[in-house]
């Protein structure tokens, strides 16, 4: 009954995926806040509320998913938006629930507005209505379902509509990562992947990781490639640091494609305000890759402002890319 959720494309990690709630690092208040949560539902031996993950890609919200599941003793199913092409598919997956099983939908901002509406009564009431048949002959049909839990994930809780959003009894917010708690999940991917790294590298990983799980996994996994084909045998700051440079991963973090999009609004723009819809078409981007993956970290970084003008470079963005802000800026 449980299905492996596992999207491919990213080289599947099933090994470094955290299991339980207590080997989740990081996201202190939101872990806290979810076991009294699951403490409760499995006291009541009722099923959980609703849950809405939302925060930035590679944070850990389809990890969570699973780990409520297991906590909870439950079943797993995982879907998402963009697959869910028709409100049968939804009912479909919806009457193979077992009682209080998780359905996880990521990208759930992605549904369609017909899938939506039949959502809506299936999270109330865990009812479903489908109409079977065409013309004259169509008539309604009221079908009960297994009392479930929704975990829905999302790059941003704005994407939702707000009838869905409300229906979300648990919305969590995940946050960047601090430096330690990253250093602590490299150390731990290194354990796993069986690897020796010392603590000063550990720490040069977790620096640069963009404060982002999945892209410490990766480095990780980079920088093993680079000490073995170099003969390294353990992997110390030095190593580390020659193998990100050699990944274009600067000393903030940031990749090549965040630097282009500095120097795209420094150099283009004068530092901005330029909008989301300019910036993507010259950096010839996916304007949601622009707004959910590039521009949060710069943002929590202090090197972008967001105005209703539009994105504005500040003298930390300058000062990153050696250059000067323009006297207008720091007037
Ligand atoms: P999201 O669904 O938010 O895009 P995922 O749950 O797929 O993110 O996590 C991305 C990767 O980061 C996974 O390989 C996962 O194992 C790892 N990861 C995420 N959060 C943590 C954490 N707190 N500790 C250890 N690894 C984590």
């Amino acid at each position: 009954r449980m299905v492996s959720p596992e999207s491919g494309g990213e080289e599947t990690d099933s090994g470094l995926r955290p299991l339980a709630l207590d080997d989740f690092i990081g996201q202190q208040q939101l872990r806290a806040n979810m076991r009294v949560f699951i403490e409760a539902a499995r006291a009541r031996e009722e099923h959980l509320d609703h849950v809405l993950f939302y925060g930035p890609p590679g944070l850990g919200k389809t990890t969570l998913a699973q780990i409520v599941a297991r906590e909870l003793g439950v079943g797993f199913r995982a879907t998402s938006g963009p697959v869910i092409a028709k409100a049968g598919d939804l009912a479909a997956i919806l009457t193979n629930l077992q009682p209080r099983d998780v359905l996880f939908i990521d990208e759930i901002h992605r549904l369609s507005p017909a899938v939506e509406e039949i959502l809506y009564p299936a999270m109330e009431d865990f009812q479903l209505d489908i109409i079977i048949g065409e013309g004259p002959a169509a008539r309604s049909v009221r079908i009960d379902l297994p009392p479930f839990t929704l975990v829905g994930a999302t790059t941003r809780s704005g994407l939702i509509t707000r009838p869905l959003r409300e229906r979300f009894g648990i919305p969590q917010r995940l946050q960047f990562y601090q430096p330690d708690e990253l250093e602590e999940i490299v150390r731990r991917g290194a354990r796993v992947l069986d690897f020796s790294l010392t603590s000063d590298g550990a720490a040069e990983i977790a620096r640069r990781s963009r404060g982002t799980p999945r892209v410490a996994g990766r480095l990780l996994r980079r920088v093993r490639d680079f000490a073995a084909v170099d003969g390294n045998s353990t992997v110390d700051a030095k190593a580390a640091d020659s193998a990100l440079q050699r990944l274009e991963v600067d000393a903030r973090g940031l990749d090549a494609m965040d630097r282009r999009y500095l120097q795209c609004i420094a150099e283009h723009y004068g530092g901005g305000p330029v909008g989301a819809e300019t910036l993507a078409a010259a950096l010839s981007e996916q304007r949601d890759v622009i707004e959910d993956v590039i521009e949060p970290y710069l943002l929590q970084q202090g090197f972008l402002q967001r105005t209703p003008r539009g994105r504005l470079l500040t003298p930390g963005g300058f000062g990153h890319l050696g250059l000067e802000p323009p006297a207008t800026l720091v007037a």
